[in-house]
C-alpha cells in the first residue's frame, strides 16, 4: 500500500482540478468553489470527498459527470513523481480505477 498524505501541501500540487477529464464536470467545479471557502476557514477540516482530486490516495471520484475517455495528466504531477506512481497499480486514471497501491 502506498501512503500518500491528504494535506494542503499535496492538494496544491495535485493537477486533477485542471485535468481534461474534469473540464466539463459541474460537480468538480462546484467542489473547487466550496474548497476555496474551506481553505480560508482554518477551523474547518478538509474532507477527502470535498476535493475533486488526490484520487491516487482518496480513491475513485465521487462526481459522476467526469469524462474518463479524456487523457489523464497525473504523470506531470509532483505528487506522482514523489511517490513513484509510475510503478503503482493502477499507474494513472485514479478517478476511474481507484487509489494507487
Ligand atoms: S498523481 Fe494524479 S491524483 Fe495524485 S495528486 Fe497528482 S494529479 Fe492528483
Ligand atoms: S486521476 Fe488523472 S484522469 Fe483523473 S482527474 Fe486526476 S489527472 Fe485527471
Amino acid at each position: 500500500m502506498i501512503e500518500i498524505p491528504f494535506n494542503k501541501e499535496k492538494i496544491f500540487k495535485c493537477l486533477c482540478p485542471t485535468c481534461p477529464v474534469q473540464e466539463k464536470s459541474y460537480c468538480s467545479k462546484e467542489k473547487m468553489m466550496k474548497l476555496q471557502d474551506t481553505l480560508q476557514n482554518k477551523d474547518e477540516p478538509l474532507k477527502p470527498q470535498d476535493f475533486p482530486g488526490m484520487y491516487c490516495t482518496n480513491g475513485k471520484a465521487v462526481c459522476e459527470d467526469i469524462d474518463t475517455e479524456k487523457n489523464c495528466i497525473c504523470d506531470k504531477c509532483l505528487v506522482y513523481a514523489e511517490f513513484n506512481l509510475d510503478k503503482a497499480d493502477p499507474s494513472f486514471l485514479y478517478c476511474k480505477d481507484g487509489q494507487a497501491k
